[in-house]
């Protein structure tokens, strides 16, 4: 049996590059759902659809193939065998992500793919549904959370980084709007699992994060 580590948490928490590098310290593949999402709601942007109009987004599912790919530097996702992995981490992606993951089946969709992945190998899984709804047996389960300023600086600092010309304010707003998009929609809503370990990160550092996760893990495994 694979082993499966579930790692869910709000928007700007470190998941992704805390937990891409605990897998590389595993061995594991790193997995990142969010990637998932975001490729439907780049699908529907592209069309210009609007990506709170379900039905809209729903007709597009038919046309959509997803495919991951595991590389030493991480994950590649495609859309239709393009590779978007850098096209999908626009504000307006990442909004999109947030209006699509509201659908029933836009997340049914996702959900078999999410399935045979951790099926087939020993994996670090980051979300949000993740220990709740995806991988409810998953053998550790992690809750990593920090403050929304914490986690706007954070993002903010990255996008900077990258070139992009946003305000700390927009990136606070813009999280502070998904945590509650996330938190609040009906159907597999932002939560800790009852089983899963919280890490609150707003006073780490980047390798006292990834050692309190290590920590957890080793504990569990
Ligand atoms: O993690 P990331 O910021 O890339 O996720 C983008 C959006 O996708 C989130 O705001 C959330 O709405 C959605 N998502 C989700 N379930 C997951 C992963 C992401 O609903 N397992």
């Amino acid at each position: 049996m694979s082993v499966n580590i579930a790692i869910d948490g709000p928007a700007g928490a470190g998941k992704s590059t805390l937990a891409r590098k605990a897998a590389e310290k595993l061995g594991y593949i790193y997995v990142d759902t969010g990637a998932l999402y975001r490729t439907v709601g780049l699908y529907s942007i592209r069309k210009g659809y609007d990506t709170k109009d379900a039905e809209k987004v729903i007709s597009t599912l038919d046309d959509i193939d997803i495919k991951l790919g595991f590389t030493d530097e991480g994950q590649r996702v495609y859309l239709n065998g393009e590779d978007v992995s850098e096209a999908i981490r626009t504000p307006e992606a990442s909004m999109g992500a947030s209006n699509v993951s509201a659908v029933p089946k836009v997340r049914e969709f996702l959900f078999d793919l999410q399935k045979q992945i951790a099926k087939n190998n020993d994996c670090l899984m980051d979300g949000r549904d993740i220990g709740t709804v995806v991988l409810p047996d998953a053998q550790v389960k992690i809750f990593l959370t920090a403050s929304p300023e914490t986690r706007a600086k954070r993002r903010y600092d990255e996008l900077v980084l990258k070139g992009s010309d946003v305000t700390y304010q927009e990136v606070l707003d813009d999280l502070i709007k998904r945590d509650y998009q996330d938190t609040h929609r009906e159907i597999a809503p932002l939560k800790a699992a009852d089983d899963a370990e919280i890490v609150d990160t707003s006073d780490f550092t980047f390798d006292e994060s990834l050692d309190a996760i290590l920590a957890v893990i080793a504990k569990k495994l």
